[in-house]
């Protein structure tokens, strides 16, 4: 498997710390409003890369944060006067529940800033110790030019670095770059004691923290959108490693940033497409589909004619599958139906092991949609147990359709009935037999066990 590293900037091919393991970090949201179409790409993306590692026959530790205390929260709250970490918590909780409605399988961990600010503490403390970071008015902040191989993430020069997004202004610095490990607190927002005096938390010192607490000093990839390589992830790495002297990440993958109408997606100018919004209007696997069908290092143009056209691949997929389901028949596929699962198999994850080429394997699962549409019997058994393989890494087939469902429900009412019969328990048996055959479902017992016809 070759992945694209943002910071050897080159595709590079994947060995893992630890054989047959990957321990991957992606930096979460923070939650001071509602999760918006944006923020589903990254979560869609590096859920989908564990699933097909795991599919590969890996052991994956995926551990994703949530930011729950930032000037962000802090002044959101604010304006709301609510109370910013209980509002942070409440956010936390919708992006997760809308997280889940995509399908995005939860991570292993999903650490919390707030919850970790005793291994915060101790990491600032070591980099005081060390002589990378030093205390000004209450606030720590870590000295740049301490860290030799500042801007080796990010590619950049000093004098480009300072004109990037994000460097905050304060007269307590040494160097315009250093960055806040600590802040002080001011009065009313949440603090935390410590050796510099009550305080919090800066933004980029609980990534260093959490995952060095969970992955060790070294993780296999650390993940997160390309808006996180400066100064977020030039500054983890300065942290990370100054602190341990270790590498901090084998590999750094970045998902490309979801621009409406050519702009970077941004509060301030509006457009924002909140998730639960759109799921009101188009199914999640839609959603899956459109970020599948684009390359995750290029930045993405959304549009609602992009979900739209989603929409439709969506449903010719569906159609297929679900056709598929009607002929098919246990048993042995022709040659030529096994063949061309092996082959589309084989493409599959040659593109995905090509830096996670999700484009162009979606395209040979379209490719094999077409040729099975109107596969019978043994074939279509086949080509709908392919594609249920499939569907652990992409997962976007039908889930357990209303029809299913009724079958289903039938047969564990049958499965109780024979329970109540093995325990000599004929009243219930027989009460289940009635019940079922009043609404219009007849139930025989033949030597093969009980069989059930709509009436
Ligand atoms: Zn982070």
């Amino acid at each position: 498997m070759k992945i694209y590293d943002t910071l050897t900037a080159e595709k590079r091919e994947f060995i893992p710390l630890h054989e047959g393991r990957v321990g991957m970090y992606v930096c979460g949201p923070t939650t001071y409003d509602y999760a918006h179409i944006g923020h589903a790409r990254p979560a869609i993306i590096f859920d989908m890369l564990r699933r097909f590692f795991e599919y590969k026959g890996y052991d994956v530790v995926l551990i994703s944060n949530i930011t729950d205390v930032d000037d962000k929260i802090i002044n959101r709250a604010k304006e709301k006067d609510a109370e910013p970490i209980e509002m942070a918590h409440y956010y936390a909780r919708e992006y997760l529940k809308d997280m889940d409605a995509l399908r995005v399988r939860r991570a292993n961990i999903i650490p919390k800033a707030t919850r970790h600010i005793e291994e915060i503490i101790e990491l600032v403390k070591t980099l005081v110790n060390k002589g990378y970071a030093y205390e000004s008015g209450g606030d720590v902040y870590f000295s740049v030019e301490k860290f030799r191989d500042y801007g080796k993430l990010s590619h950049r020069k000093p004098e480009e670095m300072l004109a990037g997004a994000r460097v905050e202004v304060s007269d307590k610095k040494r160097n315009p770059l250093d960055f806040a490990l600590w802040k002080a607190a001011k009065p009313g927002e949440p603090s935390w004691m410590s050796p510099w005096g009550p305080g919090r938390p800066g933004w980029h010192i609980e990534c260093s923290a959490m995952s060095m607490n969970y992955l060790g000093p070294t993780l296999d990839i650390h993940g997160g959108g390309a808006d996180l390589i400066f100064p977020h992830h030039e500054n983890e790495i300065a942290q990370s490693e100054a602190a341990s002297g270790k590498v901090f990440a084998r590999y750094w993958m970045h998902v490309g940033l979801v621009r409406f109408e050519e702009e970077k997606m941004s509060k301030s100018i509006g457009n924002v497409f909140l998730i639960r919004d759109l799921l009101k209007k188009y199914p999640p696997e839609a959603v899956r589909i459109m970020y599948i069908n684009a390359h995750y290092r290029k930045p993405f143009d959304f549009s609602e004619k992009n979900l739209e056209d989603s929409r439709k691949l969506m449903e010719k997929i569906w159609s297929v599958y679900l056709s598929l389901k009607k002929s098919a028949r246990c048993g042995v596929a022709t040659d030529n139906t096994k063949n061309l699962v092996d082959k589309t198999r084989k493409e599959i994850i040659t593109a995905l092991e090509d830096d996670f080429n999700t484009r162009e394997a979606i395209r040979h699962y379209l490719e094999f949609i077409n040729k099975v549409r109107d596969a019978k019997d043994e074939d279509a058994f086949l080509a709908i147990e392919f594609l249920e393989e499939m569907d652990y890494i992409f997962d976007i087939l039908p889930r357990g359709t209303t029809e299913n469902l009724e079958e289903n429900l039938i047969k564990l009412l049958l499965r109780i009935r024979e329970r109540a019969r093995k325990n000599k328990d004929f009243g219930t048996a027989d009460w289940i037999r009635e019940e079922l055959k009043k609404l219009g479902i007849k139930v025989e017992d033949t030597k093969d066990g009980p069989r059930w016809v709509k009436l």
